[in-house]
């Protein structure tokens, strides 16, 4: 029983914000109402049923009326109240089995048709960063600068941001999730610009660090050695590598400068129809790079009351390596 929205889309299509799929031998969509017209149109591969009440209820007696001896459930997105409610709902004799990920590890691989939605959505954000550039000046607040993108993004076609836009400027970009603030951005200093859009259901995902007016060599140096770190965990990406083997070879680098302290998360995660989602590239982790994965490569260092660089990018796992996405330039950025 499939309930969580991201993985029911995946699986038959259905957009909408309330429904349930049974995927049994003979799959059965469960929606209400509101959802008749839209589940006719988008569903695929399932039968559609419009509950009356709960389409918990509904999946617990179709379950009961199919014969299923055993329902696994997605113990990572139902709620107690919802599994006891099902539980209650179940015909006896029928247990459940409470399973996680195994939606999220299909949707690890991404098709053709995948590809080219993620591509459509890194394309846009990636035209925005230009014209967000012009926005940035010294004494405007961090705030209006995300609502000046999010308005471009939505002229642009984007459904919506795929997370809360990230502005953080001055001490801020040391905020590993300096989410835009009233903060006002200083005349002098970085500022994080990290944010994406959907397009299609699909998300993008990109950071730029850039500096207001001329920088220190202190500065340049920083920003010259995570860019190192981030092309060195670029060049790790090849099918056969773990994500492990990746996240090391960024933390490798900044070692190398004495930054790696600084850098106090993991180097990527999977893109997709949710703007995290699998694999994860951390330290420790074995998961095997595939051709048809998406993912982020975007180590940052942060200096506690000082500043923060991030350098994000999203690249798709080939047969022969890489291929990198975002086509934005990753060079050193002074705003005069
Ligand atoms: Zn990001
Ligand atoms: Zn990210």
């Amino acid at each position: 029983m499939v309930t969580y929205l991201p993985n029911v889309r995946y699986l038959c299509g259905f957009s909408g914000s309330a429904g349930v799929l049974l995927a049994a031998q003979r799959p059965v969509f469960i929606t209400d109402g509101r959802y008749a017209e839209q589940a006719a149109a988008q569903v695929v591969g399932a039968r559609v049923a419009i509950a009356k009440g709960s389409a918990l209820a509904a999946a617990a007696a179709a379950s009961t009326k199919l014969g299923l001896k055993r329902v696994a459930v997605e113990s990572e997105h139902l709620t107690v109240a919802q599994l006891d409610a099902f539980e209650q709902a179940l015909g006896k004799g029928v247990k459940v089995i409470r399973l996680a990920g195994a939606v999220e590890k299909l949707r690890a691989l991404k098709d053709a048709d995948e590809i080219e939605l993620v591509r459509a959505a890194v394309e846009l954000s990636s035209r925005l960063f230009r014209p967000l550039l012009k926005t940035l000046r010294p004494g405007v607040a961090e705030l209006a600068i995300a609502a000046r993108l999010e308005y471009m993004a939505r002229k642009a076609g984007a459904e919506r941001m795929s997370f809360e836009t990230i502005v953080a400027s001055g001490e801020r970009s040391a905020l590993p999730h300096g989410v835009a603030s009233s903060a006002k951005l200083p005349s002098v200093g970085f500022v994080v610009l990290d944010y994406g859009v959907v397009l299609a259901g699909y998300c993008s995902d990109m950071t730029r660090t850039v500096h207001l007016a001329k920088a220190p060599s202190e500065s340049r140096g920083l920003y010259a050695a995570l860019l190192e770190a981030q092309l060195a965990a670029i060049s790790a990406i090849r099918p056969g590598a773990t994500t492990g083997e990746v996240d090391r070879a960024a933390r490798l680098e900044l070692k190398r400068a004495r930054l790696d302290r600084f850098f106090t998360h993991s180097t990527g995660h999977g893109v997709g129809l949710d703007i995290h989602e699998l694999p994860k590239l951390a330290a420790g982790d074995e998961t095997v790079l595939q051709p048809g994965m998406v993912i982020t490569i975007e180590p940052g260092i942060y200096l506690p009351g000082r500043c923060g660089i991030r350098i994000e990018d999203m690249l798709l796992v080939t047969e022969s390596g890489y291929e990198l996405l975002t086509p934005v330039s990753k060079g050193f950025i002074e705003l005069n």
